[in-house]
């Protein structure tokens, strides 16, 4: 049997992470699973229920029971929370800062990393986020840390935002971009950094394929 490999990609939001990962999982045909994707359905899951998603003690009531599962459709992830596909919902611009906020809590983490896990401890797997490295694969084969200036992944969010229809404006998505940096950098339980032994690329002025092939060229494919 092959050797089952775990790629961890981190970082801030737009860095380019979840398109890095997804190419990468096609080039090495391994699975690619976007955790951000479990934290932004979490985050439905609470609003649903008209349940703040800073209230811990209003989130504590569903999480260990949440019907929340990933799966694979011709490559693609899909989120399936309650039995309902939201794979498209999870992307509407309000849910990213209720993600940011739900993320905080310890025991939505517990339950995140559990699910993380399970899938990672089955197959190979790239898996990106922002505590793959530091917490939840330490022991993961390659571990990158992917960046860039905030202008430029405020400016990657805008495009690829406006391009979906929705009406933007750049400043305010500037300032939620480094209140989500804020947020996950500074909560106790598991907080966005680059772990000690994670290569980090930079990708504000490189394309993707400069920086598939940095990745690639380190994996030693
Ligand atoms: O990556 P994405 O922007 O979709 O993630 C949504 C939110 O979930 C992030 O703002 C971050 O706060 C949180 N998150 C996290 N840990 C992860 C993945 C995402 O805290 N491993």
């Amino acid at each position: 049997m092959d050797k089952i490999i775990r790629i961890a990609l981190d970082g801030p939001s737009g860095s380019g992470k979840s398109t890095i990962a997804k190419r990468l999982s096609n080039k090495l045909n391994i699975l690619y699973l976007d955790t951000g994707a479990m934290y932004r359905a979490t985050a439905i899951k609470a609003l649903s229920l008209g349940i703040d998603t800073l209230d811990e003690q209003g989130v504590m009531t569903f999480i260990n029971d949440i019907d929340l599962t990933v799966k694979y459709v011709d490559g693609a992830q899909r989120t399936i929370l309650d039995g309902v596909d939201v794979s498209e919902k999870i992307r509407e611009p309000h849910v990213s800062m209720a993600a940011s906020n739900i993320s905080s809590l310890k025991c939505v983490r517990l339950k995140m990393v559990e699910m993380q896990r399970k899938i990672a401890g089955e197959t190979s797997c790239v898996l990106d986020g922002r505590d793959i490295g530091s917490y939840v694969l330490p022991n993961a084969d390659y571990k990158f840390y992917i960046t860039a200036s905030v202008e430029v992944r405020a400016d990657r969010r805008f495009k690829e935002l406006t391009l979906k229809g929705h009406k933007v404006d750049f400043e305010e998505l500037k300032k939620e971009i480094e209140q989500r940096d804020y947020n996950d950098k500074t909560r106790d339980f598991a907080p966005l950094t680059k772990a000690f032994d994670a290569i980090e690329i930079d990708t504000s002025f490189m394309t993707i394929e400069q920086v598939i092939g940095k990745v690639l060229s380190v994996i030693g494919e």
